[in-house]
């Protein structure tokens, strides 16, 4: 009697008790939504008598998995995606940077251009004064 009692205390402490006050045991769901999802519900469900509304879900609902899958997945993409932006924002910075630096080697470039054109004119406008005094 003792040990009978001890093993049904047991058997109760692992299962919850439903609103019948029976031991709710654990289940598995065979439907076509929710196939093997393990759920506890009342302990006169199946034995054709009046039943409670005892019901929990024990795994989460497979479509919300699938959602917090794709949820994790686009996650990882937008991480990787602002790793890319990032990269490409030094990328347009350092051009930027180079594109300065080449602007200011023009200016230089484009002055020393203009300063041997002046040196070419002056050099012709006193050969032609020379061959004037020539021949004069
Ligand atoms: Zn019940």
């Amino acid at each position: 009697m003792t040990s009978s009692s001890s093993s049904s205390s047991t058997f109760q402490m692992e299962y919850p008790i439903c609103h019948c006050g029976k031991p709710s045991p654990l289940r598995k769901s065979n439907t076509k939504e929710n196939p093997g999802r393990r759920f506890l519900g009342c302990g006169n469900y199946e034995k054709g008598k009046k039943k409670c509304e005892f019901f929990y879900w024990v795994d989460p609902d497979p479509k919300v998995k699938q959602i917090e899958d794709k949820i994790e997945v686009l996650e990882s993409e937008k991480r990787a995606l602002h790793l890319k932006c990032q990269e490409m924002e030094n990328l347009v910075q350092n051009l930027a940077k180079e594109n300065k630096k080449l602007k200011k080697k023009l200016v230089v470039v484009e002055g020393v251009v203009v300063s041997y054109k002046w040196k070419s004119f002056i050099l012709l406008c006193a050969c032609i004064m020379l061959w004037f005094t020539r021949k004069l």
